[in-house]
């Protein structure tokens, strides 16, 4: 099967590959009146460490390194709905995504953590129309060549078990989001 991963660098790149991509991020916000619509539009604002809103003030304010450490850009899901509902029409989700591809390329490992995730998150819905939270994890833990790591997430995974929020077996319909996948990427430019 193709592989459809999100094309994300992890090696670290040249400083004008980085003021490019920033000063992109900053031009796609740069008219953002601070109205705090993307925050609320947003399904999974509430476990990011900055608010959307919050986070494009301090692009533009220059915080550049507070930004790159957040983890709010790697949680969007490119749902788009930020995008759909900003009434200044910004391009929110690419914003989201040019942050990720920034700091994919400092190259280091948090970042790269953070990367890998995201990806295989991504590919894992792309492939079965849903997360398969089983095959996403083996996934993430054999990219990431670290044997222990499984450890760490070990309680987590446990206490889904038990309440009943972690599929051992697929249930998704394998396929079925590519077309949609491919389409986004074509729009983006991506393929
Ligand atoms: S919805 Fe648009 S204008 Fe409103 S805070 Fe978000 S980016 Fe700024
Ligand atoms: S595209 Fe990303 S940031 Fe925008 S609403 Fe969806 S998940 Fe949130």
């Amino acid at each position: 099967m193709k592989n459809t991963r999100p094309s994300i660098s992890f090696t670290p790149a040249p400083l004008a590959f980085k003021d490019q991509e920033l000063a992109a991020a900053q031009d796609m916000v740069r008219a953002c009146m601070q109205c705090g619509t993307c925050t609320a539009s947003c399904p999974n604002a509430f476990a990011m460490d900055l608010a959307p809103r919050q986070m494009w003030r301090m692009l533009l304010f220059g915080l550049t390194q507070e930004v790159l450490e957040s983890r709010t850009f790697w949680l969007c899901s490119a749902c788009y709905s930020c995008t759909l509902r900003c009434p200044r029409g910004l391009p929110l989700t690419a914003a989201m995504a040019t942050l990720k591809r920034l700091a994919a390329a400092e190259g280091d490992s948090a970042n790269r953590k953070k990367a890998l995730f995201y990806q295989e998150f991504m590919h894992n819905v792309e492939q079965n129309g849903r997360i398969q939270e089983m095959g996403f994890m083996c996934h993430y833990f054999l990219a990431m060549h670290d044997p222990l790591l499984p450890l760490e997430y070990t309680p987590l995974g446990l206490k889904l078990l038990a309440k009943g929020k972690l599929r051992l077996g697929g249930r998704g319909q394998r396929g079925r989001l590519g077309p949609l996948f491919a389409k986004v990427r074509s729009m983006e430019g991506a393929s």
